[in-house]
């Protein structure tokens, strides 16, 4: 699934071709994508919009349009965004949107899973929407160790479940918190409320840029689905210190990379960079 790296090489990619054009035809073919709105009325309404801007909150993009409205689109599991020009991308049956461009381009969303969403949300609908589901921005200047602490505080979840929550990081999904904590060197089911001392929340703050900053300078990770708009995989895959590579060495300490279940999602860690805590008992792997 695209995390923040993902999103915001998209975002990159689709800003100079988007920002400043109109939309001069919107065909929306999955009512599932806009769900409860009709496709037919969201479609209208969108069409001879012309977009002013194009930007990121977490792993939402957001299509800033010239009458105050946005269209906040999440890829989820497997949506994409190719952007080419009109009839060059051959039709396929999870084509799921098609907006046409005033330049002779398209944009075209594709879904295998169809969990993705377009919302189009009213001028003043907009930050209330995202405030009330995303935590802080991790590569704003304003994500600091004290705010790590802040949204760490008292929470009894181990670390990596806390870390995949929106609402306290947004932004972060299964490979990079894996990532991250591989930097940090904390196992991922230390309990987020015991990550107080000053030294390992500095630590784990630089993770979590380094990570994410790591994964937007290789255009992000491409497993299955993901890809840029123009059709290129990202080479973030071929980078990760621990994410899939259950067996593998560690490439600090050579150790055999482990594979363990925290909050549903497989999980991936060195057992010796990542020491067990005490307080969660358990074998030492
Ligand atoms: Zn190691």
């Amino acid at each position: 699934m695209p995390e923040l790296p993902e999103v915001e090489t998209v975002r990159r990619r689709l800003e100079p071709v988007l920002v400043g054009r109109r939309f001069v035809g919107v065909e929306i073919r999955d009512p599932r994508l806009v769900r409860p709105f009709e496709p037919a009325e969201v479609a209208a309404e969108l069409d001879g919009e012309r977009v002013v801007g194009l930007g990121r909150r977490g792993k939402y993009l957001i299509v800033r349009l010239e009458s105050g409205r946005s269209l906040l689109i999440h890829l989820r599991m497997t949506g994409s965004l190719r952007h080419a020009p009109r009839g060059s991308l051959a039709d396929d049956p999870h084509t799921r949107a098609v907006v046409n461009l005033e330049d002779g381009s398209d944009v075209v969303y594709r879904d295998v899973r169809r969990f993705g969403t377009w919302l189009l949300l009213e001028p003043l609908e907009l930050d209330p929407y995202l405030a009330e589901r995303l935590g802080a921005e991790p590569l704003e200047r304003a994500f600091t160790p004290a705010r790590l602490a802040a949204a760490l505080a008292g929470r009894r979840a181990p670390l990596k479940a806390a870390l995949l929550d929106q609402r306290t990081l947004a932004g972060m999904g299964n490979i990079y918190v894996d990532e991250a904590l591989w930097r940090a060197r904390l196992h991922p089911l230390l309990p987020a409320g015991e990550v107080v001392d000053d030294a390992v929340l500095h630590a784990l703050t630089r993770a979590i840029k380094g990570a994410l900053r790591a994964g937007i300078a290789r255009q992000g990770a491409t497993l299955r689905d993901y890809a840029q708009p123009d059709g290129t995989r990202g080479r973030m895959q071929h980078e990760f210190k621990v994410y899939g590579r259950d067996g593998e060495p560690c490439e600090r300490c050579g150790t055999p990379i482990g594979k363990i279940r925290v909050a549903g999602r497989g999980t991936w860690f060195c057992p010796v960079c990542q020491p067990r805590p005490e307080s969660v008992g358990g074998r030492a792997a």
